[in-house]
């Protein structure tokens, strides 16, 4: 454990304690808990509220918000916090969930998704490595929840798979807005009908610990105000809904084996619940899969303003250029770039960054003219963003920045492809061995190593060279705390997984619906927070209230 993470559980075990001693009766003051955060010998003691509630959920996006409704409507007094001023959390910023069915399928005459097919063939992809059980529940609650999220506010529109091309089930739902404060603005409506029902959402209110009994029993959650009191919440279940740890790069790259992947995430999704859970004696499941889905060219063009986004985005969604590794040799089928998910995997695969290779007639022909022009015939759908690479549109200014971007090591550039290898540190011998065949394949019209299709196959004849460097990034992390199929939390002991009484944990947080890597399916981690948040709003109810709820009734 590192130790920032041991001094942050050494104060939560400090605070939670203090806690305790008042819920069990000892002589501690209430009052007199110092108050969470960096230790800091010389803090005020500060006054501690108290609260009391059936469940309270830690974490206001699409898991903690659908865990607070669901319960919320079921009748249980819940409490949601959330570290931000706003709802939404991750989930606002993407672009939309998995269905297997909704009225909005219904309107356009398309068949619900067939989910025992699914189901197969995810637990095919995972080689069984998933929990069959909670994939199962997953899928099967999917086929209401796109029309369970229009009937409290939100506003979908069912389209085609825009980003994972390569996935055979077509239940993408996407948000009908360009701009993520517009479903922000969903959540809020959302959460404005939780209110009415008597729910509370504290924002800028941090969960900092669980408070827990000497038996291991969850007893609520300790959080700090803006103004840095404490608030003790007493409450019958708690979730754990926190997004995982995408901000936390070093901890995402340990997961890696170390390879370093930036954050394209939420700044506040530090791991929290994650650690939580862990200090509450959860067993891990599922810290190495990440949402990695989106390659760009890393380098600060602001300077070109408007066209900036050409050579920072626009050359890394290029399939006619080569891609080769640090070593200089290439490793995939370019036309990967039509599915987001497989080009950040394969690039991970290579290490911290790949090469994307370009020779000055290219250049040329890109600024003149675009990509068509080069050779690329179809363009890269990209959802909301329409023409990420443009097909006919001159790439202006793309010498000058690529000539900016050598100043900043990102590009490198030779008159042979030894001395661009040489310059870019690259082995001379294996990136002129790569481009030669490469070059044989692109005249014979056949890629004979990975099978990309022949139109894409375009040789770089005249040098000077480009190598220009193309990094992955991460969406968000997902999985972290080990539950079983009612979203609860389970013990670290691997002889016999028992609950960790009145925890569970939803979302990204949750470990279990995959192997090692992301499943091939549009809208699959936004599906599953939904998804998964009503299940454990239901599982906290039953618990709190001895209430049960059956979220599958037709
Ligand atoms: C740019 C982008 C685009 C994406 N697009 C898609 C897509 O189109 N389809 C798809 O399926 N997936 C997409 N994803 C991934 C998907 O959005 C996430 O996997 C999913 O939304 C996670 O939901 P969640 O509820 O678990 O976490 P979140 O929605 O992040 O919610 C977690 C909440 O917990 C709060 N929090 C954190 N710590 C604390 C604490 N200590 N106390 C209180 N609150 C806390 C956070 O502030 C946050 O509001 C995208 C991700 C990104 C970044």
């Amino acid at each position: 454990m590192k130790r920032s993470y041991w001094v942050r559980s050494l104060l939560c075990t400090v605070l939670v304690l203090v806690s305790v001693f008042s819920l069990i009766g000892c002589t501690a003051k209430p009052e007199e808990v110092s108050s969470p955060g960096e230790p800091d010998e010389s803090s005020e003691l500060v006054a501690t509220e108290k609260m009391t509630a059936d469940v309270v959920v830690i974490g206001a996006g699409g898991a903690g918000s659908s865990a607070a409704v669901t319960a919320a409507e079921a009748g249980a007094e819940v409490i949601l916090l959330d570290k931000n001023a706003q709802p939404g959390g991750t989930t606002a910023m993407g672009g939309g969930l998995f269905g297997a069915d909704s009225a909005l399928m219904k309107e356009r005459g398309e068949k619900p998704v067939d989910t025992d097919a699914l189901f197969q063939d995810w637990m095919k992809e995972m080689v069984w490595k998933a929990d069959a059980n909670l994939v199962r529940k997953y899928l099967d609650l999917s086929h209401t929840t796109v029309d369970w999220l229009l009937d409290r506010g939100f506003d979908l529109e069912k389209v085609d798979p825009v980003q994972q091309t390569h996935t055979t089930y077509h239940g993408y739902h996407k948000y009908n807005n360009n701009s993520p404060s517009e479903t922000v603005g969903y959540f809020k409506k959302m959460l404005a009908g939780f209110e009415e029902q008597g729910g509370q959402v504290l924002y800028e209110t941090p969960a900092k610990g669980l408070i827990m009994d000497s038996e291991g029993a969850v007893l609520g959650v300790l959080a700090e105000k803006k103004d840095g009191t404490t608030i003790e919440i007493s409450a019958k279940s708690v979730i754990i809904a926190t997004g995982g740890f995408v901000a936390d790069e070093a901890w995402v790259a340990e997961t890696l084996d170390g390879v370093f992947v930036a954050s394209a995430g939420l700044l506040s999704n530090t791991g929290d619940g994650i650690k939580m859970a862990w200090d509450a004696g959860a067993a891990k499941r599922g810290e190495d899969v990440h949402l990695l889905h989106v390659t760009k060219v890393p380098g600060d063009l602001s300077s070109f303003e408007d066209t900036a986004w050409l050579a920072n985005t626009s050359l890394a969604y290029l399939p006619i250029t080569p891609w080769v590794n640090a070593s200089g040799v290439r490793f995939a089928n370019e036309d990967l770039i039509y599915d987001r998910a497989l080009t950040t995997n394969a690039v991970v695969a290579q290490g911290n960054f790949i090469y994307t290779i370009l020779s000055q007639a290219m250049v040329d022909t890109l600024e003149e003219k675009g990509a068509a022009a080069v050779g690329m015939n179809e363009n890269v759908a990209m959802g909301p963003i329409a023409e990420v690479a443009p097909m006919n549109s001159p790439w202006t200014n793309l010498n000058a920045m690529l000539e900016e971007l050598i100043n900043q090591d990102v590009v490198f550039k030779g008159d042979s492809f030894e001395e661009l290898a040489e310059n870019a540190g690259m082995d001379p011998g294996k990136l002129a061995s790569t481009m030669a065949k490469y070059n044989a394949d692109a005249k014979a019209g056949k890629d004979a190593i990975f099978g990309k299709r022949k139109e894409h196959m375009v040789a770089l004849e005249e040098g000077p060279y480009y190598a220009v460097k193309v990094i992955p990034t991460n969406l968000c992390t997902l999985g972290g705390i080990r539950v079983n199929e009612d979203l609860q939390v389970v013990k670290n002991d691997p002889n016999n997984y028992e609950p960790i009484p009145n925890l569970y944990a939803a979302g990204a947080d949750a470990g279990g619906l995959y192997s090692s890597h992301y499943v091939l399916l549009e809208g699959g981690a936004q599906g599953w927070a939904y998804n998964s948040g009503r299940l454990a709003g239901a599982s906290a109810v039953a618990n709190a209230l001895g209430k049960e709820i059956d979220l599958f009734e037709k």
